[in-house]
């Protein structure tokens, strides 16, 4: 029988009885494995009043006692990381390896955090006047809401959750219905860390919960990730409520290759980032933009890679599993179909491949287009799977201009050996997250994380000093202690003097 995964609400799993609830399937074989319950209104809202209750108290708990938490959770995270890992490839299907390095990049970020004492440093001036000073301190918000994607159930979440927790904040996460069970381990370790009940509360559902939180007059800010689309909504409906909201969206990331690259660097790259997660990566390459004439060239260069890729089940030796539903599979395959149809060359098909994995799973093969053009589809939207375009580019600027002139800004990458050329580059390409010789540019936990254009709705990128503030408000005390010398009546607007 299908396992039942619920909700966690302070620091327990919640008994209701559930009036929604999802299949959650295992892509490798096409089986359901688990439901999912899907949360209403009401359940939001309970999750919510069990944060809000929580906060006072975890808000005036010492930083000292907030890091100590901070670094229990990172060890305990750190010693069951495979564990973790294991969950996500059963829900989503990518490899154990890449699994594995998506919950370490989350842990950078837990790091990152264990350092708040410091991070939440303000400033002081002393004697702006005579017998004043002046100093700046930063404090939690309140209830932060969390809307996580399918693609990094455990990676995205743990972009902003450390952060707000260690900054005082109480937190709802809304985890992708796809893959739910790793923020429910998750929060099991939260507990064990020491964390108080209600301080991380989980929140499984759909459009109606994320509508709920939104709503929620309690919930003082929304860090969305997820599709550009939804995005957009969730800004608006959320800022519309007055609260404070960081949206990312989607991406089509390009890659720049000019003449003079290491062609076997780009070719090994562009497999990488092309292929790697499925193609399930915001921070995925999908174009190839090679400039004339290299491009027969690196095409060959790729081609031949592909032969050696092997797809199937996540939990054996494979370099890339399926993709994470029957629905996202077919809608990929369908961009393969509309490629062909619009007249792009279909150099390897990922339709109908072998793979090392049950029939019923959800497989598309690695797929590579050339001679791929700015009207087709296939160039213009987010594809979201194994399928790489290339498209020709007569020159530098000319693949620049294409970059600048496509509505999503995520990543990129140059790839080249003169330095020049890569300088320039990162002055002139309106994206948000640029690498140089490097096809999956995704910051560190120390710089913040975002795209420019329709991939961010906000102001504030995740992670980073961005994140803190982000998760903090900031507070200015202009303080004087008695001295009778300066007491008086004055209208006049206060100057210093
Ligand atoms: P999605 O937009 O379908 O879902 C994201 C979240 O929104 C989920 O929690 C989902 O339950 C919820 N949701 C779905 N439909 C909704 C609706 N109608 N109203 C309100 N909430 C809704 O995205 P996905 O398919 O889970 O994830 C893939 C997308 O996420 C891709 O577009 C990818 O580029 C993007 N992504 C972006 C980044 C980034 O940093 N910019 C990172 C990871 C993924």
């Amino acid at each position: 029988m299908a396992t039942r995964v619920t909700h966690w609400i302070n620091g327990k799993l919640w008994e209701g009885t559930p009036e929604r609830s999802g299949d959650v399937y295992d892509p490798a074989t096409g089986e359901i494995t688990k439901t999912v319950d899907l949360a209403s209104a009401t359940v939001l809202d309970d999750a919510v009043a069990a944060a809000k209750a929580a906060f006072p108290g975890w808000r005036d708990t010492s930083l000292t006692k907030r890091a100590s938490i901070l670094f229990a959770f990172r060890e305990i995270l750190n010693a069951r990381k495979e564990e973790v890992a294991a969950i996500i490839t059963e829900e989503h299907g990518k490899v154990l390896s890449d699994a594995l390095g998506e919950v370490t990049r989350g842990l950078e970020v837990v790091e990152f955090a264990c350092g708040i004492p410091h991070l939440l440093k303000g400033g002081f001036s002393e004697g702006v006047s005579t017998g004043i000073d002046v100093y700046s301190i930063r404090q939690p918000l309140g209830v932060v809401g969390i809307i996580s994607p399918f693609n990094f159930p455990a990676m995205v979440p743990m972009w902003f959750f450390p952060i707000a927790i260690a900054s005082g904040n109480t937190v709802v996460v809304k985890p992708s219905e796809k893959d739910p069970s790793a923020t429910n381990l998750i929060a099991q370790m939260w507990k064990d860390a020491g964390l108080p009940d209600g301080v991380f509360n989980v929140v499984h559902g759909d459009k109606e919960s994320v509508d709920a939180l939104l709503d929620n007059k309690d919930v003082k800010s929304v860090s969305f990730v997820g599709s550009t689309p939804i995005a957009k909504y969730v800004y608006e409906r959320g800022t519309a409520n007055g609260k404070r909201v960081q949206a990312l969206g989607g991406a089509k990331n390009h890659m720049l290759v000019l003449p003079d690259a290491d062609l076997d660097l780009a070719a090994d790259q562009a497999i990488n980032a092309g292929f790697g997660s499925a193609g399930e990566r915001c921070m995925a390459i999908s174009v190839v933009l090679a400039v004339d004439p290299i491009g027969d060239e690196l095409v060959a260069k790729i081609q031949q890679r592909m032969g050696s890729l092997k797809t199937g089940d996540g939990r054996r030796n494979c370099d890339m599993g399926p993709l994470v539903t029957k629905v996202h599979r077919d809608k990929v395959a369908s961009y393969v179909d509309a490629g062909e149809a619009a007249g792009a060359t279909l150099v390897e098909d990922g339709r109908g491949i072998t793979v090392d994995g049950d029939a019923n799973g959800y497989w598309l093969g690695p797929t590579l287009f050339d001679n791929v053009t700015t009207d087709m589809t296939i160039y213009q939207e987010e594809i979201f799977g194994p399928v790489l375009s290339v498209v020709r580019v007569p020159s530098y600027e000319a693949g620049v201009q294409l970059i600048n002139d496509h509505p999503y800004g995520n990543g990129t990458a140059i790839f080249t050996n003169d330095g020049g050329a890569a300088r320039r580059f990162q002055n002139e390409i309106e994206v948000g997250m640029v690498g140089i010789n490097v096809p999956v540019p995704v910051p560190m936990a120390y710089y913040s994380f975002g795209g420019w254009k329709a991939s961010l709705f906000g102001d504030s990128h995740a992670h980073g000093t961005e994140g803190v503030h982000f998760f903090t408000r900031g507070k200015v005390v202009t303080s004087r202690w008695l001295d009778p010398s300066h007491g008086g009546i004055n209208l006049g607007f206060p100057t210093h003097g």
